[in-house]
Formats: structure tokens, sequence, C-alpha cells
């Protein structure tokens, strides 16, 4: 079982400590006994314990800094929502194949932003535009949100403040399940909260220091208990042998966990797992032993973002894999909706 994150080390930029969130932290961690280190900026983060580059990135993975946002422009979010809210980046898990390792890639520590009120602001802006239509804001593009909450209950806000919101609606996903302090939160249906989840072979060998499926569903539970709409992503979709077993365990897991009135309104993400060229050295680094099959000539190439092509399965085992994750969603939660596949 992952315990809750707890940070190794923390560094605080000079101007975070205007802000009572950065504060209360600073005070947490010292009682905590936790080194704390100041930094005239996280890019100037140069000197973290470590032997060589393997030790350093986990040292990294450790590490906490406490920031400001100052760029309070949105990026876009598509498919799933409007905008992406930034209220933290980085993430302690290790999945090898995680998107944050080529976005990401030198900066592996954690940067939560103490400014949420000024973030907040900037949503509100988002919102009167596009009003009276709603506004989604996705907070997982940067980080696993969830996997720092229970220290500093930012998204905790977020939910409230959504709640409250006239046109704001709130979305993420985690692979983390310590959920509890979030249970109470006064979410009013705006928030949908979503689980990544996988079989248990791709969990047990490419996501390392992320709660295991079983715990994902307990937490999915708790989540739909306190009356959350409740969604899945399944990625990275990975074809491996055995895969069709696994994934219909998965569901039948899921389908006899859930409450029944968590499926009336249920949403399934389908991702199949992709990689880029750049993202497959940084893997081959960053995990060097790594099981994960990233041969570009069993793939099919497919023109990406920014130019880079993506590795993505080929035609047919995209059908197959339609068609089994499909039907399986279709079997066991015939009310649920599939948003996309991509
Ligand atoms: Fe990346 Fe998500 Fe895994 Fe964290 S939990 S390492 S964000 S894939």
């Amino acid at each position: 079982m992952v315990k809750p994150f707890v940070p190794q080390l923390v560094y605080v930029e000079p101007r975070a400590m205007e802000y009572p969130l950065a504060k209360e932290l600073i005070g947490k961690f010292e009682k905590m006994d936790i080194e704390i280190r100041e930094t005239t900026s996280h890019n100037q983060i140069r000197n973290l314990p470590g032997e060589n580059h393997f030790q350093k990135y986990r040292t990294a993975k450790s590490t906490l800094v406490l920031g400001i946002r100052k760029t309070l422009k949105f990026d876009t979010s598509k498919p799933s929502a409007e905008y992406a809210i930034p209220f933290a980046t980085g993430c302690m898990g290790h999945c090898h194949y995680c998107y944050l390792q080529t976005t990401m890639g030198s900066k592996p520590y954690i940067r939560s932003y103490v400014n949420v009120d000024e973030i907040f602001d900037a949503a509100e802006e988002y919102m009167q535009e596009r009003a009276p239509e709603f506004t989604r804001f996705e907070a997982s593009c940067t980080s696993d949100i969830v996997g720092i909450d229970h220290l500093t209950h930012t998204l905790k806000r977020a939910i409230e403040y959504f709640g409250k919101s006239e046109h704001g609606k709130l979305r993420f996903v985690t692979k983390f399940a310590h959920v509890d302090h979030l249970l109470d939160a006064e979410h009013k249906g705006r928030t949908r909260f979503r689980f990544s989840v996988n079989d248990d072979y791709i969990i047990k060998y490419f996501e390392p220091g992320t709660s295991r499926l079983k715990e994902r569903i307990e937490a999915a539970v708790k989540i739909a208990e306190a009356g959350y709409p409740l969604g899945f992503i399944v990625a990275p979709i990975y074809l491996h042998e055995g895969w069709k077993e696994g994934y219909k365990e998965m569901f039948e897991r899921l389908e006899a966990a859930l409450p029944a009135k968590a499926t009336k309104d249920l949403t399934f993400e389908l991702i199949q797992h992709r990689f880029t060229k750049p993202a497959k050295r940084v893997i081959q680094e960053n995990y060097p032993m790594t099981k994960l099959e990233l041969d570009e000539s069993k793939r099919k190439w497919k023109w990406g973002r920014y130019g880079i092509g993506k590795y993505v399965y080929q035609n047919e085992e995209q059908e197959d894999i339609k068609d089994t994750l499909g039907g399986y969603i279709n079997h066991y939660f015939p009310d649920a909706k599939i948003e996309y596949f991509t």
C-alpha cells in the first residue's frame, strides 16, 4: 500500500512566503523535521542530493517546491475540458510511461502554487467570457493533484470554489487513493472525480509509487458515496499477453464494488498507449530496466502536436481495443458514457 506522500526535501521560492498557504505548510514541515531550503527560483534547483542522474531523479520526485504561478493564462485542454487550471506540476509516482517525463522532463520535482486565489480569479474571467455556457477546468494536466492534496488542500478549495461558481465545472484524474479529506467538500455535483485505472499486470510492472487497483477502487467507492459524479480513465491501454482477461477482471471488480447510484452517471475515457521518440529516450534513461514495449516497428506512426510524431497501435489493434473494452463497458455498465477513445 502506498502511503500518503511526504516530501524528503522542501524548497521555498522567495515571494511564496507572502501567501498564507506557504506559511502554513512550512510550519507543518518544520514540525515534521523535513529539511527546508530557500531558492531564488525553482529553475535554480541544481544541487539535489544524489550521486548520479538516476538518484537525483528519484530525489527530485520526492522534493516539493512551494512557488507562485506567474502566468495566469491557462492552456486549453481538449478533449476533456476547455482549460487546464494550474495548481501544481510534477508527481511523486513512478509510472514508466508518464506523460510528465516529456513535458516536465528537466523539472521532475513537485511544485505547488500557493497563490491559489489569484488562480481562482483568472478562472473567473474565463468563466465570464463563456457564460452562460459552462466552462470546464481540468486540474490534472501537469501533475497528479490528488497525490499532494492531503498536504495542501488546494484541490479541496477548488472543488468548493467551483461548487459555488455559477458557470464552472472541475475535473481531474488520479492514480492515488488518498481521498478522505475530500469526502466532505461541498462539491455540489460540479466536480467529476476520475480515477485512472488499469489491469493488475500493468499497474504492477509500470506504475510503481501509485495506489494499487484495489485501493483506487475502494477510493472510487468512497467518492461515489460522497455524491461526486464519477469517471474512469483507462489509460494507457497497453497490449500485453492476457490483456483481454486482465481488463475483463478489472471491469468485473469495478462493477462488483461500485454502488448502483454511481453507475447512472458514469463516464469512461479510453486512451491507448503511445510514445514519442524523445519520450522513449527519457523512459530508458529514468527506468532502464523497464519491460515496457517501445518498438517503433510494431506501431503505427501518427502525426502529433508540435510536429513530434507518436507511435500508437496498428489500426486492427485499435479496433480490437475499442471492441473489447467498449464491449466490457456496455456489458458491465450499460448506462455509462464512453467519452472518447484516442
Ligand atoms: Fe505520471 Fe500520473 Fe503516474 Fe504521477 S501518477 S507518475 S502523473 S502517470
